[in-house]
């Protein structure tokens, strides 16, 4: 049987089998892949620590032909973000980060800018960026990279820029300034609308902008509506997020 391999981010896994787990990995260009990693849930386990969330590795793998998913044959670690991701005031941001990209990035999607963008969170959180901010970060970027984010800088219906209260359209199309308000709902004011314009042109390591507490939710609060809106799920990792709630 050939080996095949791939550069890829553990994204999660569950217990299969009581031996074994199956594992998502995030490729670094070939979409989201689920593996079967044979005796990997034991207490020792032989692959040790590649399988744990967020790490990054090399992997190979081979497929039977009776068998759907493939199956692990061995991996090396590439970057391990063990110490960064488990750090416990960080974990859960991660566990909504990986549930996001299982949930929302469809089969076969082309993965390359994803793993960019997921290696820039990784990297920008162990160099210290707070997780809170670059959550946001993340979650308009993959609305971006997907090409579902909206414009935020001007009115759908009168393109007028430079609002200092926007509202977001109920089917997130766009939003629209107070004139042009026809009872949409959620309220994006000015410092919201330059955080998100400002994602455009800065890296994740360059976050310095801060958002009040009540704006912060706010914002949180609008991507994540989108994200659940059009990828039809809810995020149960963010009830964790006493924060953001
Ligand atoms: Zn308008």
């Amino acid at each position: 049987m050939p080996l095949e391999s791939a550069e890829a981010i553990v994204i999660g896994s569950y217990v299969f089998n009581e031996q074994d787990k199956i594992v998502h990995l995030l490729t670094s260009c070939n979409g989201i892949q689920k593996i079967v990693a044979p005796g990997s849930s034991k207490g020792k386990n032989r692959f040790g620590s590649l399988l744990e969330l967020f790490t990054e590795g090399e992997f190979f793998f081979y497929r039977k032909e009776d068998r759907e998913l493939a199956t692990l044959s061995k991996g090396d670690i590439i970057t391990s973000y063990f110490e960064t991701v488990s750090e416990p005031g960080r974990i859960f941001y991660f566990y909504l980060i990986a549930e996001i990209v299982m949930k929302f990035v469809p089969p076969n999607f082309n993965t390359e800018r994803i793993y960019k963008l997921i290696k820039s969170v990784l990297n920008s959180s162990r160099k210290g960026t707070e997780m809170k901010y670059l959550i946001l970060y993340f979650m308009v970027w993959i609305l971006r990279i997907e090409g579902m984010m909206f414009e935020t800088g001007k009115c759908h219906k009168c393109n007028s820029q430079h609002n200092m209260k926007v509202w977001v359209m109920p089917d997130f199309r766009g939003v629209v300034c107070e004139k042009c308000r026809n009872g949409e709902g959620l309220l994006l004011e000015k410092t919201g609308v330059e955080f998100i314009e400002w994602t455009k042109r800065k890296s994740a390591s360059e976050i310095f902008k801060t958002l009040s507490s009540e704006e912060y939710r706010k914002v949180f609060r609008i991507l994540k509506n989108k994200i659940e809106y059009h990828g039809e799920f809810s995020m149960n990792s963010s009830r964790y997020l006493v924060d953001l709630n």
